[in-house]
């Protein structure tokens, strides 16, 4: 779902608390001038460890624009560019995954920075996600619509169910078999309860609300 809901053309864009990196570091490596760029990312990169951050430099030899649309595609929520002029001036280059955004910063805040643009990319992607997953949202309360919308116009659906518990999971069955929809829980976590109305798998009462959507 993650990736359904948090992507684009470049592919994924993950929101820093499941990234698996959530910084990467791209030296600006020229001829002769490699070695002290580097230094100063992996000194970049202990910094931003220490601070909790899981950072990777990619100091492998490909060609900068090759790494940046790698990570861009890995759906790194951050990533910070050095260059032999940003080491002059002790700057680096901040730039945010879901906007494409620039900023310069100082070295010695870049720790700072990054903690502040992680939070800016977590709240785009949460309003972001929300407006997706509403503009693809229906409701259902019998199998043969769920069915229905998952073929016409697919996106999720609410549907009423009877236990997220265990005893739910033969009517997740049923309703995979007959619908090729999945439940894919409740909506960031929010509990809706269900008054007066009945599981669409085994017609029990529904103790909460659930979204189906088909596979990707
Ligand atoms: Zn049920």
């Amino acid at each position: 779902v993650m990736a359904a809901i948090h992507g684009d053309r470049k592919g994924l864009v993950l929101p820093m608390a499941v990234a698996p990196v959530q910084v990467v570091i791209v030296p600006i490596v020229y001829k002769g001038k490699g070695a002290d760029v580097i230094d100063a990312s992996r000194d970049l990169a202990r910094r931003l460890e220490k601070a909790g951050f899981r950072v990777r430099v990619d100091d492998s030899d490909r060609k900068p624009g090759v790494k940046f649309y790698y990570w861009e595609m890995k759906g790194v929520p951050l990533r910070i560019e050095i260059g032999p002029r940003d080491l002059e001036s002790g700057t680096v280059v901040l730039v945010r995954r879901d906007t494409g955004k620039k900023e310069k910063v100082h070295n010695s805040q870049a720790v700072k920075a990054v903690g502040k643009a992680g939070k800016l990319v977590l709240e785009s992607l949460g309003a972001r996600a929300r407006e997706n997953l509403e503009s693809h949202l229906s409701e259902a309360d019998s199998m043969e619509e769920l069915a229905g919308i998952l073929t016409e116009k697919g996106g999720f659906v609410k549907v009423p169910f009877c236990s997220r518990e265990m005893e739910g999971e033969a009517c997740a069955e049923r309703i995979k078999d007959e619908t090729e929809g999945e439940v894919r829980g409740t909506i960031f976590g929010k509990e809706e309860k269900p008054e007066g109305m009945s599981c669409i798998a085994c017609g029990k009462p529904a103790g909460s609300i659930v979204l189906v959507a088909r596979a990707y």
